[in-house]
């Protein structure tokens, strides 16, 4: 017979990993967990909680091993399919929302997650602002499961059913065909791969999908996706529309420069919560003056 704390002492987890696991399991909390070491492990919970502690010890994330990560206040369900949601990119939403209070509370200003993945961004902001018309897009389609389900589990019933529109896509490439028009947003946001071909951290984040860290495409600065979005967003972002982009923590002045040289307007970089230069953004560039030929006299 093995007991609470015999467990918690053997596990070979630190105390608040150990007692994540006696929560999902026990349905716990820490607080019933440290009144009641003397509990006794009934043979099945046992067998449960080695198998998530060995997946632990082996270097899973935590957010893969217990299904789940909060993200913006609402406990997103996450698969090794999907990027693990990280607070810098509330970052992101925060700037989206405040792009969006510019519109009249009761119009519907037009949004759309690129790279969606669990579909925390979008659905974050279909949650905080329900008159928005959110589309969510992602070239994964088992990404888009996981994104829909959280749609579905996360926004009220009158919502969640037709809330956000999922489209599967490689960047822009299916939402041209989308419509009989290309459809046109009021702000554009994505937290896109990054990560460089090469990066040191890479193997630090072997559990989380390359289409998410590096992408279909990997680039020796990271910066490849990225640079397909800046040429290509204009065309499906009305006149006032923003892009809102994530990006590494040294990308902030290259991707500055990338959206200035393709003419966005009022360019600029945001900080998150440890003063990192994580967000970049442009409103769209003026579209291009059509030159008329010179009059002949
Ligand atoms: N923020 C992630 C990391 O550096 C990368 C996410 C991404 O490439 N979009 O761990």
């Amino acid at each position: 017979m093995t007991l609470l704390a015999q467990w918690m002492r053997a596990c070979g987890l630190a105390r608040l990993d150990a007692q994540a696991l006696v929560s999902t399991v026990l349905g716990w909390s820490r607080a019933q967990q440290v009144a009641h070491p003397e509990q006794e492990l009934h043979s099945a919970d046992l067998a449960q909680l080695d198998a998530l502690a060995a997946r632990l010890r082996a270097g899973e994330p935590m957010a893969y091993v217990l299904g789940e990560r909060e993200f913006y206040g609402l406990m997103f369900q996450i698969t090794p399919d999907v990027l693990i949601p990280r607070p810098d990119t509330e970052l992101l939403v925060e700037l989206a929302l405040q792009k969006l209070e510019a519109f009249a509370p009761s119009s519907t200003p037009r949004v759309l997650d690129m790279g969606t993945g669990s579909g925390a961004i979008a659905v974050a902001l279909a949650h905080t602002r329900p008159q928005a018309e959110v589309w969510a897009l992602d070239a994964s389609a088992v990404a888009l499961t996981v994104a829909q389900s959280n749609a579905q589990r996360l926004l009220p019933p009158q919502r969640a059913a037709g809330a956000i529109r999922f489209v599967q896509s490689d960047w822009f490439a299916a939402l041209r065909h989308v419509d009989a028009t290309a459809p046109r947003f009021d702000c554009i946001v994505s937290n896109p791969p990054y990560v460089a071909q090469h990066d040191p951290h890479l193997p630090a984040l072997r559990h989380e999908p390359a289409l998410a860290l590096t992408g279909q495409r990997p680039s020796a600065d990271g910066l490849g996706d990225i640079r397909q979005i800046v040429a290509q967003a204009a065309d499906f972002l009305h006149a006032t529309g923003w892009l809102l982009l994530e990006h590494g923590y040294d990308q902030a002045d290259a991707v500055r420069a990338l959206l200035a040289a393709q003419g966005w307007r009022d360019v600029f970089s945001a900080r998150d919560l440890s003063g990192i230069e994580r967000v970049s953004g442009g409103l769209c560039p003026r579209p291009r003056q059509i030159q008329s030929p010179p009059k002949i006299a």
